[in-house]
Parts: structure tokens; C-alpha cells; sequence
């Protein structure tokens, strides 16, 4: 089947919520695909964070292969060995207590704040039920999760959302605190806004912010949906911000390709959910455990510092190209603004000379695989160097 067949077959069976490039990709290995012209692209986006060891990692294939053989799905009414496992290893590696096991970022944010109106509700009345998240946040598509990203354009069309969510200008404190009344029960951010344009928070406001809900026993909820597993250079992201939030959100580069999402609880959080009180058929899905224990078994100390090496590469590089007005982000999650060209058109031009960037707002967005090697990064950078020389 050629291109324009499989284009003409999506556009008439698939719901048309994705504005797609022309481009269909049939393979890959680590941070390079193959279209089904048999054209090889580097890709710098892995499938927007998730292909977190690239594209079909040999030990992560086998662990799942094995997995697929061995037992693919019971339920949560019995316990199972990689969910389990999975659950010590992430609990060991971050620090938390508990884990909650879901399918996507927005189910695990949907956890999260299930979990801190428990809280409230537990030691306080159900009215403290108000969560302040931050402008320009995203947080997620389901409607609670839509309530909780704080740029109207998400909005739009699918009002009324869910009560009890208010916005909060990023980085400034006194905007949070003006916001805290007797009902609020949470305060819900992103450490770098990563929809919202790679942007991140400053690291004294993110510690004040802590310390203030820690006085008033607001629980600080941090959605890692993107920045964690790794993705800046350390497991979580709130550990380079130094702070220790009460619940953190995971999934994207979790199951390194596998839809996973998961919440982790620390001590003051991690009995608030009991039986009953939250869900989910298909969480814990031995397959995609057995994927993700490869993923937290592969992000070592000696693994994240290459990938810290690999991010202060490309920022060098990138820094000193023609157009570049800044960039921004952590580790390997970078966002390229430029003086007078529009992000998308760049990512254009790169992937019709075989490069795969991401955009986010107006600017482009890196989000490599972690294993991306140094010749990949050289090959990928080359070709944006010579679009930013030619547009
Ligand atoms: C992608 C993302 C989400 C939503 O994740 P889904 O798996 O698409 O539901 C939530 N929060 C952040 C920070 C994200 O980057």
C-alpha cells in the first residue's frame, strides 16, 4: 500500500482530532525510523517522549515478548509478579511510599486529584475540595484534566468542566497565596511546562511554593507526565527543583512505548486512596510492566549522566544557529524559539530532509530518545543547521 492510500483510508475511518504531517512510519531502531517509502528519518520527538530507549530496544522487546508468552492480562482482583515488582523498583529509585497503577498521563493526573480531595476530605471536611494549578499548565484531555490545564483554548466547546480549579500565574508566589482560601486542598504543577513551551519554573518559586503548602497542609501535586523517567537528566525532575511534592504523576516515557501512567504517593499520601476508592481495568498490565521495569532498570546513575552530557551538547549547538533566539528546557526536553520563523515551518523543512522534530506553541521541541547516540544527534543537528542556513 502506498502513502496516499493509507492517507485516504485514516482520513476516512480515523476521527479527525490529529492535524498529521504526510508521513507514515512502518519501522524503527533507537532514535532513527523508516517510512514506508523505506526513507530513514532521525527522530528527535519518540513519539512525543514516550520511546523512551527508542525504538524497539533489544532487552526491552524481550522482556515484553516473554511477557506476551507468559501472562498477558488478569485483573487487579489477583496480584501479579511484574506490577508488583514494577511498583518496589519506581518506590526504591524516587523515594515514594506507594504506587497507583493507570493507563495514560491523564488518568494518572485524574489519580492524583482523586487523591488529594481524599485527603482533604479525610482530615478536613469535603469542602476543602479546590485545586490552584498554574496558566499556560496542560495537564491532560478528560474533562477534569482539562479543568486543571490552565490555557483557554482547551476549553473552548467542551464547558461546563469540572468545578474547583483556579489559575495561578507561573513563578509567581503571591498570585498562589492570593488564591488559597480555607478550601483548598491542592496546588498542581508541571516543574516544566512542556505543551506549554518547554518552560521552566524558577526554581525559588517552586521551593516557597512547597514550604507554603506544606504550612498549610495543601498537598503539592507534580505532573512528571512528561518530565520524568529520566527525561531531564534525573529521575524526576523535582529533584534538580529540590523539592519532594506529595504526589507525582508519571506515563509518557514510562513504559518506554507501552501505554502506562502512574501515581506515586509519599508518606503523608501514600495510605489517602483505600479499597474501592479508585481503579482501573487494564493498570498494572503485565506486559507493559514487564516493559517498564526495563525502562527504571535502564536509567542508572551512569545512563542519566550521558544523558545530562548528550542535552549540554545540544544546547551548545543549537545555542549558536542562525535564527535562534533562545533555548530553553532540561535534560532532554528542549524547546528552540526563533527570532522571525515560525517553529512548525522548521520542523517541516527538517522532516523533508529526514529529521523529526516537535513543536510546542511557537517553538520546536526536542524530546529524543534518552539511548539517542551521538552520531544520531550529529546527523539530526547537521540537517537543522543547514534548513535554519537556508530558510
Ligand atoms: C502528555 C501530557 C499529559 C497527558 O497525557 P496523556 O497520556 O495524553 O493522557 C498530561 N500532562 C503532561 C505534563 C503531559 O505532557
Amino acid at each position: 500500500m502506498g502513502f496516499s492510500s493509507v492517507k485516504l483510508q485514516d482520513n476516512t475511518y480515523v476521527a479527525n482530532t490529529y492535524g498529521r504531517f504526510d508521513l507514515c512510519l512502518v519501522k524503527g531502531k533507537n532514535a532513527t525510523a523508516t517510512d514506508i517509502n523505506g526513507k530513514s528519518y532521525i527522530d528527535f520527538g519518540s513519539g512525543i517522549g514516550v520511546n523512551s530507549l527508542g525504538y524497539c530496544n533489544d532487552a526491552w522487546a524481550q522482556a515484553v515478548c516473554a511477557q506476551v508468552q507468559t501472562l498477558n492480562h488478569t485483573s487487579n482482583l489477583y496480584y501479579t509478579l511484574p506490577g508488583t515488582q514494577l511498583a518496589e523498583k519506581l518506590c526504591k529509585k524516587t523515594g515514594y511510599e506507594k504506587v497507583f497503577f493507570g493507563n495514560s498521563g491523564a488518568e494518572a493526573n485524574e489519580g492524583m486529584i482523586k487523591a488529594a480531595r481524599k485527603y482533604s476530605s479525610d482530615k478536613y471536611s469535603h469542602r476543602r475540595s479546590e485545586i490552584i494549578v498554574l496558566q499556560n499548565s496542560f495537564h491532560g484531555r478528560t474533562i477534569t484534566t482539562l479543568a486543571a490545564t490552565g490555557q483557554e483554548v482547551f476549553h473552548k466547546n467542551f464547558t461546563p468542566l469540572t468545578a474547583g480549579f483556579c489559575y495561578a500565574v507561573a513563578g509567581n508566589l503571591a498570585d498562589v497565596e492570593s488564591k488559597i482560601t480555607p478550601n483548598t486542598c491542592a496546588v498542581m504543577v508541571e516543574m516544566i511546562q512542556g505543551e506549554g513551551g518547554v518552560v521552566a519554573l524558577d526554581k525559588n518559586f517552586v521551593q516557597q511554593l512547597a514550604a507554603l503548602c506544606a504550612k498549610n497542609d495543601i498537598l503539592l501535586l507534580d505532573d512528571e507526565v512528561q518530565t520524568g523517567m529520566g527525561r531531564t537528566g534525573t529521575l524526576l525532575a523535582c529533584e534538580q527543583l529540590g523539592v519532594k511534592p506529595n504526589i507525582v504523576s508519571l506515563a509518557k516515557g514510562l513504559g518506554g512505548g507501552l501505554p502506562i501512567g502512574a501515581v506515586l504517593f509519599d508518606e503523608k499520601t501514600k495510605n489517602t486512596l483505600g479499597i474501592s476508592d479508585h481503579g482501573s481495568t487494564f493498570g498494572a498490565n503485565p506486559i507493559v510492566c514487564a516493559g517498564a521495569m526495563v525502562v527504571a532498570d535502564t536509567l542508572t546513575d551512569t545512563f542519566l549522566a550521558e544523558v545530562t552530557a548528550k542535552s549540554k551538547h545540544i544546547f551548545a549547538a543549537v545555542g549558536k544557529m542562525p535564527h535562534v533566539k533562545s533555548v530553553s528546557g532540561l535534560g532532554l526536553m528542549i524547546g528552540v524559539e526563533f527570532e522571525d520563523v515560525a517553529g512548525r515551518d522548521v520542523v517541516q523543512k527538517c522532516m523533508e530532509k529526514g529529521v523529526l522534530f516537535l513543536t510546542a506553541k511557537h517553538k520546536l521541541r526536542m524530546l529524543p530518545p534518552l539511548t539517542i547516540t551521538l552520531a544520531e544527534i550529529e546527523k539530526g543537528l547537521a540537517v537543522l543547521q543547514e534548513v535554519l542556513t537556508e530558510i
